[in-house]
C-alpha cells in the first residue's frame, strides 16, 4: 500500500546544503506495522513528514496505493511526539478528536459515532468533557491518538509517539497502539529510537544508516502474536532480533572517531 522508491532529500538553507537522506527504498504491505529506526539525523521525521505529503523529497517518489503523494492523502492519521503542541488547550477532549471530522463527514450524528469510537478504542470515553491540560501526558498522547483514528485512517504515521512519557505509561501506549492496530486494521509506519520497542511493536524494522542516510537493513520480527511485555520481552528471539537491528546501527551508525 505504501512504496518508497529512490527517496532523496537534501535541505538548503543560507548557502549550506544538508544532504540528509541519499536513497532510501521500501514497500510497506496492506495492514503492516512497520518501524523505522536509525540514528539520530538519518532522516527518520523527513521520510515520515513526506510520506504524510507534508513535505516534498528532493528525488525520488512516494506512493500511496500507487497513487503519487503530493499532499496529506485521505483516510491518513498522524501522530507526532509533542503532544501538547498537537492538541488545541481551549477544545474538550471530544473536540480536539472530532476536529479532522469536522471538514471531512458532512453529517452530525456520523461524526459523534466516530468520535465516540475512537475515544472508547483508547479507554477515554469517560474524558470526553475534559480539556488537554486536565489530563496526565499519557492520556494527552491517547487523545491525540484517538484524534488520529477518528478518521478510520486506513495508513497511521507516527513520529516517536511514546518519546515524551515515562516507562511504564509508554509500555501501556504500545499496548494499545497494538489493540487498536487490531481493531482497526490499517497500516502503520512508526519511527522511533527504541530498539525494543520497534521489535516489541513490528512485523519488520527498517534500519537507517546514518546520514545521508540509505536502507542499513530490514529486520523481519518473527515473534508471535499477540504480544506482551512480559512473555514477548522474555522471548530468546526477541533478544536476538534486538542484537540485529543494535548490531546493524552500530555497523552503520557510528561516525569514524574524530581525529584528535
Ligand atoms: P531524525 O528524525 O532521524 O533525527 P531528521 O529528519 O529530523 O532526522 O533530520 C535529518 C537531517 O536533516 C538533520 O541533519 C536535520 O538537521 C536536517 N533537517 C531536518 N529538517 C530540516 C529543515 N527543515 N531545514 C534544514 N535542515 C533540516
Amino acid at each position: 500500500m505504501l512504496e518508497v522508491r529512490s527517496f532523496a532529500k537534501r535541505y538548503e538553507s543560507r548557502g549550506t546544503v544538508t544532504e540528509a537522506v541519499r536513497d532510501v527504498s521500501f514497500s510497506v504491505e496492506q495492514g503492516e506495522l512497520l518501524c523505522v529506526v536509525g540514528p539520530s539525523g538519518c532522516g527518520k521525521s523527513t521520510l515520515l513528514r513526506s510520506v504524510a505529503g507534508l513535505d516534498r523529497p528532493t528525488s525520488g517518489e512516494i506512493l500511496v496505493n500507487g497513487t503519487p503523494v503530493t499532499e496529506p492523502p485521505e483516510n491518513m492519521g498522524v501522530v507526532f511526539q509533542d503532544y501538547s503542541r498537537s492538541l488545541l488547550p481551549w477544545m474538550t477532549v471530544s473536540r480536539n478528536v472530532r476536529l479532522p471530522l469536522d471538514y471531512k463527514v458532512a453529517d452530525a450524528g456520523e461524526r459523534q459515532a466516530a468520535t465516540l469510537r475512537a475515544l472508547e478504542a483508547v479507554g477515554l470515553a469517560g474524558f470526553a468533557d475534559h480539556y488537554p491540560w486536565q489530563l496526565s501526558g499519557g492520556m494527552q498522547q491517547r487523545v491525540a491518538i484517538a484524534r488520529a483514528l477518528a478518521v478510520n485512517p486506513t495508513l497511521l504515521l507516527m513520529d516517536e509517539p511514546f518519546a515524551s512519557v515515562d516507562a511504564q505509561t509508554r509500555a501501556e501506549l504500545e499496548d494499545l497502539l497494538l489493540q487498536v492496530w487490531q481493531e482497526f486494521g490499517m497500516t502503520i509506519v512508526l519511527v522511533t529510537h527504541d530498539i525494543d520497542e520497534s521489535v516489541y511493536l513490528g512485523d519488520r524494522v527498517l534500519v537507517l544508516s546514518r546520514p545521508p542516510s540509505t536502507v542499513a537493513t530490514v529486520v523481519p520480527v518473527r515473534l508471535p502474536r499477540p504480544r506482551n511485555q512480559l512473555d514477548t520481552k522474555h522471548d530468546s528471539l526477541f533478544a536476538d532480533l534486538r542484537t540485529e537491528v543494535l548490531s546493524a546501527i552500530g555497523a552503520h551508525g557510528q561516525s569514524a572517531p574524530a581525529a584528535h
